[in-house]
């Protein structure tokens, strides 16, 4: 049964920084040992309860379980019991859907978890003759694209695939896949992967999203189809999407999504930079970033926002995973706690914080978590790490 929309529903794919990162067997085992111990905890303190004065149980093994073993059992056992389920923090890269109340599809970033957004939206697309994504790219790097040649969106004649982003994204999916030059920006043909666009029967469009003041830098360029200016939102039907640029430092950009009233930002990628005085040039360059971010997040309902490191992590004092530190400046991410005070000056509802360090355990992403949580509970806005497969309905 499909559930309706009443502006924006946002699904997380893939909130994992740099590469795909899952639990390693001795993590999932200490995990699954923590739910089990949950577990017998739970039966031990309730079958107590049951005990007579000598210490014996006068009722039958199905009582105490509530039923046969089944799936029955089990499912209101764990309800009973209100047992935890693992948090998936990591896994695939950099992905995010959002569906509109008014039937746009919508995907921000490409990484990994693109291949299962891609399946999700062919299954709700079915026969439909209504076949049109808009992919809003934020920047080049490998983790934002490289889902895009594994998605079944893209091997479909009928799909009508929409890129829009700055050029380094159009350049990065072309130089590899050649779909918007066919052929001409195809640099890479076949190092990076064995798909190109003869092979990917989609029709993809791209639109270049830049400020359109600048105009010496418009070229004849086949990697792009159109332009879009950065000063200007881009509409679809009632969603107001506004680029804007990020300190990465490679260009790379953010999106405030608005449906409704309802206001949801993407910042991926971005670092509040920490450590040189207020005139160097990288700094000045990153302020002037935040200042934007920030004026874009104000009174956000959520905000999906990079915070790769700890600030000690930052300033390399210890490492990421491990003790020995490296100093994390000009790596294009911000901190933890930068982004907590960012979000609670702009009044942000609700925080995410994702692109996970790929070299960050388990452990350390559980701890980190249970730090914003008590953060929320102490200042009424909401704090937690990004999880993949979270959907949040506006
Ligand atoms: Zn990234
Ligand atoms: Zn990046």
């Amino acid at each position: 049964m499909t559930v309706r929309i009443d502006n924006l529903r946002i699904h997380f794919y893939g909130v994992q920084g740099s590469g795909s990162v899952f639990p390693s067997k001795a993590e999932r085992e200490e995990a699954r040992f923590y739910a089990d111990l949950q577990l017998l905890e739970k039966l031990y303190a309730e079958f107590q309860e049951r005990e007579n004065q000598q210490g014996q149980l006068e009722c039958s093994v199905e009582e105490l379980f509530g039923g046969p073993p089944g799936r029955k059992t089990l499912k209101e056992m764990r309800g009973r019991f209100e047992l935890t389920e693992q948090r998936v923090y990591g896994g695939w890269t950099t992905c995010i859907r959002i569906e509109t109340s008014d039937g746009y599809d919508i995907v921000l970033d490409c990484g990994s978890g693109f291949r299962n957004c891609a399946q999700d939206i062919t299954d709700k697309w079915g026969d439909s003759d209504e076949r049109h994504l808009y992919i809003f790219g934020s920047h080049a790097h490998f983790d934002h694209t490289e889902g895009f040649d594994q998605a079944a969106v893209c091997f479909d004649p009928r799909n009508n695939v929409h890129v829009l982003g700055n050029y380094h994204y159009l350049k990065a999916l072309d130089q590899n896949l050649g779909i918007f030059s066919e052929k001409a920006g195809m640099d890479l043909k076949g190092i990076q992967t064995p798909l190109n666009y003869e092979l990917m029967p989609a029709n993809f469009d791209s639109t270049e999203i830049r400020d359109l003041s600048q105009k010496e830098s418009i070229l004849n360029d086949p990697v792009v189809g159109q332009y879009h200016d950065i000063r200007e939102p881009f509409r679809l039907g009632k969603t107001v999407i506004q680029a804007f640029e990020v300190f990465h430092p490679d260009p790379c950009l953010g999106y405030r999504i608005e449906h409704n009233g309802k206001v949801f930002v993407y910042c991926t990628d971005h670092e509040l930079r920490r450590g040189d005085t207020d005139d160097h040039p990288l700094q000045i360059a990153s302020m002037e970033a935040e200042k934007v971010v920030r004026e874009q997040s104000s009174n956000a309902d959520v905000l999906y926002r990079d915070g790769q490191f700890l600030q000690v992590e930052y300033d390399g004092l210890q490492g990421v995973g491990t003790p020995i530190g490296v100093s994390r400046k000009d790596w294009g991410h911000s901190c933890v706690e930068d982004v907590m005070e960012m979000a609670e000056a702009c009044n942000v509802k609700h925080t995410y914080i994702g692109h996970h360090d790929p070299n960050r355990t388990w452990v350390e992403r559980n701890w980190i978590d249970e730090t914003l949580a008590r953060r929320s509970e102490q200042t009424g806005l909401k704090f937690e790490l990004a999880k993949a497969e979270t959907i949040i309905d506006l």
